[in-house]
């Protein structure tokens, strides 16, 4: 009988991080997610528990790196090793340049970007020791536009594509996969927060050129595939789903 993949979801608590942890529940995976979100993450284990499935939760700051590394090795020591990283944690504060405090800077850089290096920091030792790993970390296009969530956000995202890069380039030979999925226009709280109104978002929409918003399928199905056999030819990318929004 082939082996359960062990994949961990980091920031599964909710929104994009959340629905592939109930898409990989629903598989049969052994699925383990951490969240700063307590309550959301216990929820979230009853959600799935009710309708029959399974997943493993622990609290989690990932701007802690003796956190992060206590659940990495946790994980090992419960699920044997970790196929799948996903990285989905992350904060959005908008501010303008003019508004922007040093604190917000701090803050953004601190989860978005330097909790993201704790995680591959801890993981890429235990995939090397297993010779082989699969990361997928979740970006932003503004990571290439440089608009949406202001300069502190571009700049944390644009800090996640360059280690998504280092980090490929390092380890690719060594069995270590790793690639980044940038989502644009995905209809999360994040899209209701910035378009609150019908008007809003019926002007964002005539902006896309596949003229609708994206869902949480789209971005797990493009997870789903990063995973999965049939990208191995695939390393060290940035996939937008977007809807053609960046760069058409
Ligand atoms: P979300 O807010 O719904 O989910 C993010 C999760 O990260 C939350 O559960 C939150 O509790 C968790 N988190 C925040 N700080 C944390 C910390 N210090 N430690 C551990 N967990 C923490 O957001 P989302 O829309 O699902 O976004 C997920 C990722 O995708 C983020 O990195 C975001 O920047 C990126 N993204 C989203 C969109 C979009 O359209 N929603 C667009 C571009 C990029």
């Amino acid at each position: 009988m082939e082996r359960k993949k062990a994949i961990l979801v980091i920031g599964g608590a909710a929104g994009i991080g959340k629905d592939y942890v109930k898409n990989r529940a629903a598989r049969g995976d052994s699925v383990i997610f951490t969240d700063l979100n307590k309550e959301a993450g216990e929820a979230l284990v009853n959600e799935l528990a009710l309708k029959g499935k399974e997943a493993t939760f622990f609290q989690h700051d990932v701007t802690d790196w003796e956190n992060t590394k206590g659940i990495i090795n946790k994980v090992i020591k419960q699920f044997g090793r970790i196929d799948t990283l996903v990285h989905s944690a992350g904060i959005t504060v908008s501010k303008s340049f003019e508004e922007l405090t040093f604190p917000t800077w701090k803050k953004t850089i601190s989860v978005n970007l330097t909790g993201l290096f704790y995680a591959v920091k801890a993981v890429i030792p235990e995939m090397l020791h297993h010779k082989g790993g699969n990361i997928i970390i979740i970006g932003s296009g503004s990571a290439i536009t440089g608009t949406g969530g202001g300069v502190h956000y571009a700049a944390s995202k644009g800090g996640a594509f360059g280690l998504m890069r280092a980090i490929a380039s390092k380890y690719s030979h060594l069995g270590i996969k790793i690639n980044l999925v940038a989502p644009r226009v995905i209809q999360t709280e994040m899209l209701d927060r910035l378009y609150p109104t019908e008007e809003s978002l019926e002007k964002l929409v005539q902006k896309i050129p596949v003229r609708k918003i994206g869902t949480l399928s789209d971005t797990t199905n493009a997870i789903n595939f990063l995973a999965s056999k049939e990208s191995d030819f695939i390393q060290g990318q940035v996939l937008l789903i977007d809807g053609g929004r960046t760069f058409l």
